[in-house]
């Protein structure tokens, strides 16, 4: 069985010239699948009968299975999803004022081990695939729109989408599997698909240099870079990658990267950790990157999670850092943190089924609340990255 939500537009395309289908067909059925979210082929009433009958037998659209979905207080709602092997991944649904996020995981683990990052400590395990990424989508839309996916079935017209901006900010690292989050990101800007703009799409990163330039020519979006640090010697220890890529590397792809970029700005990402990049001294050395890449500053207090050795700057610190920043002309927001109440806040997200989280998984499954924050997608207010 081929699962139709593993390719994109163009994929799909060969798919269907590889059955003998014309064109037209492959669109059609992009858009019954993506744009109404229907999975079942005999509800696909503009379709030649052999054709659904065809496709009965051989094909299928199936998204990750979903283990739980929880809400928030404060509206925020968290998908956890089944990846197979043991893994588990996370999407967080944030609901604001005219608009609607949704946070997609591109990983289950992560390999780059940030010092302050659940999914990090958590080691890697596989990448996700197309239907594993975009299938994220698919599926929260169904479930936040079910009732406009018959009125758009049933009455031709579109149906509301409950989803206008997507971030890639949930677990892993989107950049380090490129082509799936790529192809998946590819069917949220298709017209046939989802059609979202360019700068509704974000893509954060934590650095990988190579891989902001490939994604420069093949597929510019909206560009986050997870920063955290404003010097190399402090941004090794919290981002290990940056030895790797340390930050003039990355301040020069920024730039290269804004020459294509649908927004003209970077949003660098700055956890904001007690004592240990927090400082007066800190935020000034961050007004010397601003005048290097035109970005503007999200402070993300620390989220802390179950044996984590850092603990969140306190509210007058974050204030203080963000008048700095002001002050020096620089665009900054602090992101409130949401979804606490079920652990879908940034960098809490931590799906794999380890020794230690399977205890989370069994608990998800009967419903019940973990004792330690276990998730991995960022629930906050992104408006300064999605706006
Ligand atoms: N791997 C990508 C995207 C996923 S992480 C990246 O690093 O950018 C998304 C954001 O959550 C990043 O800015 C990350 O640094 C941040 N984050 C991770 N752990 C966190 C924590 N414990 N508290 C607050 N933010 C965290
Ligand atoms: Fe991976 Fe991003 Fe977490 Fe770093 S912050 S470990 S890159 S998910």
């Amino acid at each position: 069985m081929q699962n139709l939500l593993d390719f994109d537009s163009i994929g799909l395309h060969a798919w269907f010239a590889a059955q003998g289908e014309k064109p037209f067909r492959a669109r059609q059925v992009l858009r019954w699948i993506h744009r109404y979210g229907e999975s079942n082929f005999t509800a696909m009433t503009d379709l030649a009968k052999s054709l659904r009958e065809k496709l009965l037998s051989s094909a299928a659209v199936v998204p990750p299975r979903l283990i739980s979905d929880r809400y928030s207080e404060d509206g925020t709602r968290k998908f956890l999803l089944d990846v197979g092997g043991g893994n588990a991944v996370e999407t967080v649904f944030i609901p604001e004022e005219g608009r609607g996020t949704l946070c997609v995981s591109t990983q289950a683990g992560c390999a780059l081990e940030c010092s302050f990052c659940a999914t990090g400590k958590q080691g890697f395990s596989r990448n996700l695939g197309i239907a594993e990424i975009v299938g994220q989508l698919w599926l929260a839309e169904r479930a936040l729109k079910a009732p406009a996916v018959e009125a758009g079935c049933a009455g031709g017209k579109e149906p509301d989408r409950a989803i206008s901006n997507v971030v890639l900010m949930g677990m892993g690292e989107p950049l380090a599997n490129f082509d799936n989050s790529v192809a998946a990101v590819r069917l949220m800007l298709d017209d046939n698909a989802y059609g979202l703009s360019r700068r509704r799409v974000t893509i954060s990163t934590s650095g990988l240099v190579p891989a902001i330039d490939r994604l420069r020519e093949e597929c510019p979006v909206a560009l986050a870079v997870s920063l955290h640090a404003p010097n190399d010697a402090l941004r090794d220890e919290l981002v290990p990658i940056n030895r790797k890529y340390p930050l003039a590397a990355l301040l020069a792809a920024c730039n290269r990267y804004l020459e294509k970029a649908p927004r003209d700005f970077v949003t660098f990402e700055y956890v904001m950790i007690d004592g240990v990049n927090d400082s007066d001294a800190h935020a000034r050395q961050l007004l010397a990157i601003a005048k290097e890449v035109s970005c503007k500053f999200n402070l993300i207090p620390f989220n802390p999670f179950h044996g984590s050795k850092y603990r969140r700057s306190r509210s007058e610190r974050v204030v203080r850092f963000a008048e700095i920043l002001l002050s020096g002309g620089v665009v900054t927001t602090t992101r409130k943190t949401r979804g606490d109440d079920i652990a879908a806040a940034c960098g809490q997200l931590a799906g794999q089924v380890s020794a230690r989280t399977r205890g989370h998984l069994g608990r998800e499954r009967r419903g019940e609340e973990g004792s330690a924050p276990v998730s991995a997608c960022h629930a906050f207010d992104i408006s300064e990255v999605d706006a």
